[in-house]
């Protein structure tokens, strides 16, 4: 409770900073029960009787993976359904079969899955074209929608821009019987793509840009994953969405701000084919911008397709698939995007209050184990050659329901490296030549002799141990400052271990100089893959899902990329926690 209580408490604090940045919320006004504006709409949705049951839907286009962004409009909408005991329905945005793929269907259900949400209704948008040609049709009939022959450029030229009124198509005032004739036309793929559009009439002089004239069909002579070649002319956005939303009972359509003037649209539409109360309606949030992580599919692909990253589940991509494989978990992200909230205003949350949550959960669940990353061998001089001690290791100690594990010593271990050094700087409290540590859980032991090759590399450190300080406490209450973690070298596993760091470089990843993309941004140290790690052998123990903390090393977890051959260990995150640390100065 009390960590909880605390946490609140950081966590408070850095809204209210950012929020103070923005001059959004006054830091005065007292905490209110939710810090999603989306809940208490609905509170007075409920409690005016608008709707009896709260339908809400996650509909990402598939053409591309599922990314952080998305995550926070996957919590919003299952999360309010789970919170008003309502309905999610997971609906396919599948409008453009040039981009779309069933792969990316597939990876995006895999993702919500694992992220522990269940839809109620698996829909595809080309599950309504048959309805939506109806409507079109109505449209049609009463005039509302018209056939238009214009290419696509005159047709954008034609449309003005925010200073000045769009220009009617000359072909705006066709009859019904021609409009109809050639719709069914367009339909049975009598067209070439771009010959023409079907538009809804609205109001060319709009200041609302979305309200000249929108394009509802387009001809594309594409195969369609879901539906294959049963059609060749193809909804746009904002003809199929409003609708979607209106068949499946939606009673909240959520989406980011920038569809905020399509608002009007959206109504206009569901005004249009009549749609009957109590229908949806659209609200928008902000999108989720966190420094120096890149979303939107569109650019992810590219960093896939051009072979800067491994692939749309490398462990540097912000999809869900890459932080999957890095290791982060459902709880950690989803406690993340909780706590930032739901409002209008855009801001951007820093990268360390993500990895916060994801450190609090690890913290809470990972299994500890030592693991040398760069080993440097330690012989035990006056240890028995052939003698094998174990020794009892807590498996958590933040949870000590997770038991304990025998970890195996004998004569020969392996150190960390950088944890010995021949002449120690002030302050440096690990091993040194005449200098004594803690092997964790196992012995003190005391630095004789440094063993170098030819060219003077540090192969070997000869020391001595206490048999005094079995278990690491020593009963004369010596006091060492230095505890070393080790692994058994006759014991180990031999591993490979890949750490990442960020993938950009500016906190704002399209901040660049004219004439370049984010490409440019790209941190080329972002992987780092080191051979040769030492393991304890209980590694092999454990399910391939298990989240480890290697002790003083970081949280980590076995990679897909393993074989019976070859471990390897991808780093999810290192253990220091900046944006605590800022919380306390
Ligand atoms: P992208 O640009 O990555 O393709 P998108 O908005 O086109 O994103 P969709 O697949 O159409 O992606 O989105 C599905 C839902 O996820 C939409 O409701 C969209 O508003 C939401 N979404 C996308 N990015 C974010 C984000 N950064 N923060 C919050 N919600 C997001
Ligand atoms: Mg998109």
């Amino acid at each position: 409770m009390h960590q909880r209580n605390q946490r609140q408490a950081l966590s408070q604090a850095y809204l209210i900073r950012e929020h103070t940045m923005n001059e959004v919320i006054n830091p005065e006004k007292p905490e209110t029960t939710t810090n999603n504006f989306i809940h208490r709409l609905i509170d007075e949705d409920l409690s005016k009787g608008r709707y009896q049951e709260i339908v809400t839907r996650f509909p990402p286009e598939p053409n591309g993976y599922l990314h952080l962004g998305h995550l926070k409009s996957i919590v919003l909408n299952f999360g309010t359904a789970e919170r008003y005991g309502g309905r999610c329905n997971l609906r396919f945005d599948d409008t453009n079969p040039l981009k779309e793929d069933r792969e990316y269907i597939e990876a995006m259900k895999r993702d919500i899955k694992w992220l522990g949400y269940h839809w109620d209704g698996l829909f595809h948008a080309s599950d309504y074209f048959e309805q939506l040609y109806a409507w079109a049709v109505k449209l049609i009939k009463e005039g509302k929608a018209y056939v238009d022959s214009l290419s696509a450029d005159e047709i954008r030229e034609y449309r003005g821009n925010l200073s000045e009124p769009g220009k009617e198509s000359p072909y705006r005032n066709r009859s019904v019987e021609k409009n109809l004739a050639l719709f069914e036309a367009m339909r049975r793929g009598e067209f070439k793509e771009g010959e023409h559009v079907l538009r809804a009439k609205i109001d060319m002089a709009s200041g609302n840009i979305n309200f000249r004239d929108p394009v509802m069909y387009r001809i594309l002579h594409a195969t369609h994953p879901h539906t294959g070649d049963t059609w060749c002319i193809y909804p746009s956005y904002d003809w199929a969405h409003g609708q979607s939303d209106y068949l499946e009972g939606i009673s909240h359509s959520l989406c980011t701000i920038e569809f905020s003037n399509h608002n009007p649209l959206y109504e206009w539409f569901l005004e249009a084919i009549e749609a009957k109360s109590p229908r949806t309606y659209q609200t928008e949030f902000a999108p989720l911008i966190i420094s120096y992580i890149l979303f939107s599919k569109r650019n992810l692909k590219r960093l896939v397709e051009e072979g800067y990253v491994s692939g749309w589940d490398d462990p540097r991509l912000p999809t869900i698939a890459g932080m999957r494989r890095r290791g982060y978990t459902p709880k950690g992200l989803k406690d993340f995007v909780e706590d930032v909230g739901v409002d209008r205003s855009e801001s951007v949350i820093e990268l360390s209050r993500f990895e916060y949550f994801i450190r609090q959960d690890l913290n809470k669940t990972s299994q500890r184990l030592m693991a040398v990353l760069e080993p440097i061998k330690v012989t035990l001089s006056n240890y028995p050659e052939d003698l094998v001690e174990e020794f009892e290791a807590v498996n958590n100690h933040e949870d000590l329901s997770a038991g304990t594990r025998k970890v195996p010593f004998s004569r020969e271990l392996y150190i960390e490296r950088e944890d010995f050094a021949e002449n120690p700087p002030k302050g440096f409290f690990r091993l040194a030549p005449g200098a004594e540590v803690r092997l964790m859980h196992a012995y003190y032991i005391t630095c004789q002799e440094i063993i170098k090759d030819e060219a003077g590399n540090i192969t070997e450190l000869r020391c001595t141990y206490d048999p005094e300080t079995r278990g690491g406490d020593s009963p004369d209450k010596r006091k060492v400052k230095g505890t070393l973690h080790w692994v058994s070298a006759r014991h180990a596993l031999d591993a490979e271990v890949r750490l990442y760091e960020r993938l950009f470089n500016k906190e704002n990843p399209k901040d660049v100089e004219e004439g370049q993309d984010f490409t440019a941004n790209l941190n080329p140290d972002s992987l780092r893959v080191m051979g040769g790690v030492k393991l304890e052998p209980s590694t092999l123990t454990f399910p391939d899902d298990t989240h480890y903390q290697f002790l003083r090393k970081g949280y980590f977890i076995k990679d897909p990329d393993s074989t019976a051959a070859k471990l390897v260990f991808n780093r999810t995150i290192d253990l220091k926690d900046t944006w605590a640390k800022l919380q306390k100065k």
